[in-house]
């Protein structure tokens, strides 16, 4: 794909949503890296069910701490990989009061030094809650970028490091929600829905899908 081209992508998904953002909900930095860390395999809607009766009894490590992390997988049972993510809960809440002053780092190797957080928990943290312009791969990226021609790569990395590379500058801050979010709701797994696509006269994908016939 040229770089004409994939400006033109951007600007598409930029026109269409000037101010993305993750579909988590969160009012802290805090917040957004439980959240994070909790959907690991599992959907936005669930956690976001979830963090609605936890957060307002505990929202902060401290809090969280005192709860204890039989109470924290309580909260979280509708979730995928629990008790799992309950251990990894309160284990990172003891490292940020132990090595952060209780609050979340803005720092990549600080980030993936907790529990439950990888390189693209940590990536989407510095993108959301910082302003960092990383762009996390997850699956809907990875296949967007790759179906499309954006950005193709055989693995999560590769395609990161394309992204990160031929992504314009100022596209760079919400490429991860644009994208994720095209994934999600467009550019499905099963069936691409190219016939109501925006970036459809531009996407190099060669089995597009025809309109359904009614
Ligand atoms: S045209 Fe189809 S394959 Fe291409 S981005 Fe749109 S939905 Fe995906």
């Amino acid at each position: 794909m040229n770089a004409q081209k994939r400006r033109a992508i951007y600007e598409t998904l930029q026109s269409l949503n000037p101010h993305p953002t993750t579909e988590l909900e969160y009012t802290t930095p805090f917040e957004l890296l439980i959240a994070v860390i909790l959907s690991a395999q599992a959907t936005d809607v669930s956690v976001n069910k979830a963090m609605r009766q936890m957060f307002p009894v505990a929202n902060t490590p401290k809090a969280i701490l005192a709860l204890g992390e039989d109470s924290v997988a309580q909260y979280i049972k509708t979730i995928g990989l629990y008790r799992t993510k309950a251990k990894n809960v309160i284990a990172t809440c003891r490292i940020l009061l132990d090595k952060h002053h209780g609050e979340v780092p803005a720092d990549r190797e600080a980030l993936e030094a907790l529990p439950g957080v990888g390189r693209k928990t940590a990536s989407v943290v510095l993108n959301t809650a910082f302003g960092h312009p990383t762009i996390a791969v997850d699956t809907h990226i990875f296949r967007v970028a790759n179906r499309t021609g954006l950005a193709p790569g055989k693995d999560v990395r590769a395609v990161e490091a394309a992204l990160e590379k031929l992504t314009p500058a100022e596209f760079r801050h919400d490429a991860h929600h644009w994208l994720i979010l095209h994934g999600r709701y467009v550019c499905r797994a099963r069936l691409p829905e190219c016939w109501h696509c925006a970036i459809e006269p531009l996407c190099e994908f060669k089995s597009k899908t025809p309109a359904p016939t009614q």
